[in-house]
């Protein structure tokens, strides 16, 4: 057995026989000498063989980079220049006396300290090299430091660990289903569960009181760059508490995680109306670190005879809007056609702007393509609404309200990005009062959350007027990122029903989906709610990762693929044929 971790070595055990396990960082011959610097999981230590130690001397010149030994020898104080500050090991040395080399390594196809340059592929293909790099297997660890204080804490908050089943029915969060086809009920899938939603709540029914899974979810989306198509959530659920009592337990829970692996005081997270993050930030998710706020001018572009302008200001569903940027009358018009172009992926047709030279010279200090367009008096009225100063710029969306609130709302993170303007490290904070519903693309509601969100109305008032009912829920943010969503949910079949009649479903087809909940509402379901956090993102964002893979041991690519299995991979026909199913030819290239 080991005696100690390489990199758990310090002066403290001078003069120690130990025996150590690990894998060769680099081998240097310097002079007659052999240096191996040994790594295991916790670091490297310098191990050196004297030529005195004969056949073991040899053993250790004939190593190479990422051969697994396992060395004795005795620790020995570094002196003088040989003395390696930066190196958690770097007062002290192995003097090696035996060496066994447990097995060997072909070249591997990247140095670990090269990774950069081999590209994210051949990191993937060959994970299990990538994680040998302390930067991989710190993220990893600060993984499970992460998981465990939240263990601990759902624990001594009487939150019961319950596994629910990966093969089941669908559980709709918005998201396609994997299906995977039952051998022994020809023609039937089961759906892996784009959440333990129902499950959870069923549990609530059966009087299990607090539950909590750090589930595997699955869901088959169009990828983006921050999403997975199985990831993780910590997933929560009690009942007899309220939304408010449901925050102030997730919100502790999530203080003391940062206080506990990061040493870092969140204090009190702000709530905010989903209405008002929109107003300000254009965003469900406002990164609160960026001091710049949207402002709305539409009572002002009513007037002007400015078509772009006045178009969207007398439209009731559309905003015009200005974003401030304090000092930006620097940016420059090859950057503000690069934020046009940014802000054309969200349909907007243009990005006007105003800079600011000089406010004492009036409306002659103004820079502008759109100031021929507007009476001189809106455009002073409009100044003194944003409180411009020399140097800054301020930029217009003009378009559906949806549109600008995702083109200036996006424009602000980055530009706060680009200027450097964030201003502190950590800005959590709750966006509560969501609407019910929104229209998708083809006009029909679906839900803001999911389809068992309580509203905070009546079931009448809902079907009367879905689009204005709010509903009981509460997104948590960080730093521009939605950290995890819940809601209190409904606990009555009839409400179940009104909801589901809503979004368009019949009362045939709930039965036939959801058929099992509505039957458990009815036997005496407590009031209850929960809420799930991502636990990649919150990964990402407590080690810095800037990639979600990065904090994934095993992760699938953008387009969903695993490139060190190969899967998803054919499947042979006699296994098909069990399965029942034929596949189209596939169709030819043309
Ligand atoms: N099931 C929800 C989700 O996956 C979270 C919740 O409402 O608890 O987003």
């Amino acid at each position: 057995m080991r005696s100690h971790y390489c990199g758990q070595i310090t002066s403290e055990n001078i003069d120690q026989e130990v025996t150590l396990y690990g894998w060769v960082d680099r081998r240097r011959d310097h002079g007659g000498v052999i240096f191996l610097d040994l790594r295991d999981r916790e670091g490297i230590v310098q191990v050196v063989f004297d030529p005195d130690t004969d056949q073991f001397f040899e053993r250790a010149d004939s190593v190479r980079n990422e051969y697994v030994l396992q060395v004795k020898g005795r620790v020995r104080a570094r002196t003088g220049a040989t003395i390696n500050p930066n190196m958690k090991t770097g007062e002290i040395e192995i003097l090696g006396k035996e060496l066994e080399i447990l097995n060997r390594s072909v070249t591997p196809p990247f140095q670990l300290d090269e990774h950069i340059a081999v590209g994210e592929d051949v990191r993937l293909k060959y994970r299990y090299i990538d994680l040998r790099r302390p930067e991989m297997l710190g993220k990893l660890r600060l993984r499970s430091r992460i998981t465990s204080s939240i263990r601990r804490f759902l624990d001594n908050n009487d939150f019961l660990d319950i596994e629910t089943p990966i093969l089941t029915k669908a559980t709709p969060e918005g998201a396609r289903d994997y299906l995977v086809p039952s051998r022994t009920h020809a023609g039937k899938f089961f759906a892996l569960p784009q959440s333990p939603q129902l499950f959870k709540q069923l549990l609530m029914v059966s009087g299990m009181d607090r539950y909590y899974q750090i589930a595997k979810c699955f869901r088959d989306e169009d990828l983006r760059a921050d999403r997975q198509p199985e990831f993780t959530q910590i997933d929560i659920e009690a009942s007899f508490l309220d939304d408010k009592q449901i925050m102030a337990i997730t919100e502790g829970m999530i203080r003391e995680l940062f206080k506990e692996v990061l040493d870092v005081e969140l204090g009190e997270f702000p709530r905010m109306p989903y209405s008002e993050a929109m107003a300000r930030f254009g965003s469900d998710k406002p990164d609160l670190r960026i001091p710049m706020e949207l402002v709305d001018v539409n009572d002002l572009m009513q007037q002007v005879d400015f078509k772009v302008f006045n178009g969207p200001a007398n439209d009731p569903e559309g905003r015009v809007a200005a974003l401030k940027v304090t000092g930006g009358a620097q940016i420059s018009r090859k950057q503000i056609d690069e934020y046009t172009k940014l802000v054309a992926i969200y349909g907007a047709k243009g990005l006007a702007w105003i800079k600011i030279n000089d406010t004492a010279a009036g409306i002659e200090g103004l820079q502008s393509p759109i100031l021929k367009f507007m009476p001189d008096e809106i455009v002073t009225q409009m100044m003194s609404r944003l409180a411009v100063a020399d140097g800054d710029i301020v930029f217009f969306g003009a378009d559906k309200e949806s549109v600008v609130n995702e083109a200036l709302g996006s424009l602000r993170v980055k530009i706060g990005e680009d200027l450097d303007l964030i201003q502190k490290e950590w800005a959590p904070l709750w966006v509560v009062d969501f609407p019910m519903f929104e229209k998708n693309g083809e006009g029909h509601l679906t839900s803001l959350h999911h389809p068992f969100t309580a509203p905070a109305c009546s079931a009448e008032e809902l079907e009367k007027n879905p689009l204005g009912a709010l509903s009981i829920a509460y997104d948590m943010v960080l730093n521009g990122t939605e950290l995890g969503g819940g809601s209190t949910r409904i606990h009555q079949s009839d409400m179940q029903k009104a909801v589901f009649r809503v979004l368009g479903i019949s009362d045939d087809e709930a039965q036939e989906k959801f058929g099992f909940l509505l039957d458990a509402l009815k036997y005496g379901a407590p009031p209850h709610g929960g809420l799930a956090f991502g636990l990649d993102r919150l990964v990402m964002l407590m080690t810095g990762a800037k990639s979600i893979r990065d904090v994934i041991a095993f992760p699938k690519t953008q387009s969903a693929a695993c490139i060190m299995t190969e899967a998803p991979g054919d499947a042979d026909s006699k296994q098909l044929r069990e399965l029942n199913i034929r596949l189209r030819e596939k169709p030819k290239s043309s």
